[in-house]
């Protein structure tokens, strides 16, 4: 059952009827992610610093009416489709209640990205809420790897996650960051998964924030990637046409023989700014125009203070006049980011 909104924070049903919400660039913005936690029970090498920031306490989250409250807000002006991250999602025991919450706002559309750690027992009642499809993080096919990368064990427990996903009927992929000297030599046995098992995995360039330990000599471009699919498979990989932005930035490359797909996500070799429609809310309630370099801006407070709708419209469409065309990897600088991924939720 979706929370009814306070009635102070209703859209007025004029606003509903409005055609989108446009970035200060013209961009159409469809799509919100937000993060429900900040808490994570993997401490992947790219993401997490070793120390610092993983003893820090957590501030508190957005209690789950919140964050559907927040989401209702965005979705009276023209967001489609959400996809909850974190953190780590399923570290929240209300997840399924937050998941009824925001379904009927986007016909359905609510997505979830997971470690998939804590899934297969929790597959079917994701999807019983309306959950719509899953994005399994998995950067090694292999255990050794996969333990290096996240700091912990927890393979198999995630390749049941993915089986419990797909077979709950949840739209099922897989996510892998690729750090060179960590795990390029788990290119070939992810895309291999990615055709015997008919799913599609799209390989993620590296992206630097201060204290993730992003080198240049780690980074390995989405280019590179492509050419070790293709020479270690033996194969032409054939480009899917892009069909809008709601498959997001990904170039996908059709495997042939099966269902099975590799895409490859190239945020700093060849960025897609030009054809963003995303902006980010943290636990912390704080709407993130660009992943990098903006100023976040507060709506927990203004919402726990009865702001009204219009009030709570004013400052998203304000903050997204300020999001960026491009991001500062681009101008060659390595964001100074106050907030991890692991807090803006990727
Ligand atoms: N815990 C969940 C998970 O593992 O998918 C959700 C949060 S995680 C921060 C979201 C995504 O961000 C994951 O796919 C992760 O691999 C990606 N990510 C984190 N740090 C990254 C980095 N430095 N470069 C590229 N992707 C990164």
């Amino acid at each position: 059952m979706p929370l009814p909104l306070p009635r102070h924070n209703q859209p007025p049903r004029m606003l509903r009827l409005k055609d989108g919400l446009k970035d200060g660039l013209g961009r159409s913005i469809t799509y919100l992610r937000v993060s429900v936690t900040e808490q994570c029970n993997l401490a992947c090498v790219y993401c997490k610093p070793r120390t610092g920031a993983l003893e820090r306490a957590e501030p508190p989250a957005m209690s789950r009416n919140e964050v559907v409250q927040a989401v209702q807000v965005f979705t009276s002006l023209g967001i489609r489709k959400v996809r909850l991250t974190g953190g780590e999602p399923l570290m929240r025991r209300d997840l399924e209640t937050i998941v009824a919450g925001i379904s009927p706002e986007v016909e359905g559309r609510v997505h979830l990205t997971t470690n998939g750690v804590h899934l297969a027992r929790r597959a079917r009642g994701l999807r019983d809420a309306g959950l719509a499809g899953v994005n399994v993080s998995l950067d090694a096919a292999e255990r050794g790897a996969f333990e290096r990368l996240t700091r912990k064990d927890g393979f198999s427990r995630v390749m049941a996650g993915i089986e419990a996903a797909r077979s709950a009927g949840l739209k099922t992929k897989l996510n892998a960051v690729v750090l060179r000297g960590w795990n390029e030599d788990q290119i070939l046995p992810l895309a291999r998964l990615a055709r015997a098992e008919g799913i599609q995995v799209r390989f993620i360039e590296f992206m630097p924030y201060q204290g993730n330990g992003w080198g240049k000599d780690q980074f390995m471009p989405a280019e590179e990637i492509l050419r070790i699919v293709q020479e270690g498979l033996g194969i032409p990989l054939e480009e899917e046409p892009v069909v809008g932005l709601e498959e997001g930035p990904a170039r996908i490359f059709r495997l042939p023989g099966g269902e099975g797909k590799v895409g490859v996500i190239s945020t700093l070799s060849a960025d897609f700014c030009d054809r963003c429609n995303r902006v980010r809310l943290t636990s912390r309630g704080e709407l993130k125009a660009c992943l990098f370099g903006n100023r976040p801006v507060d709506l927990l407070e203004p919402l726990r203070n009865h702001a009204t709708h219009e009030d709570l419209a004013r400052l998203i469409r304000q903050a997204l006049t300020e999001k960026l065309d491009c991001h500062p990897m681009r101008r060659g600088q390595v964001p100074d980011l106050a907030d991890g991924m692991w807090q803006v939720g990727g």
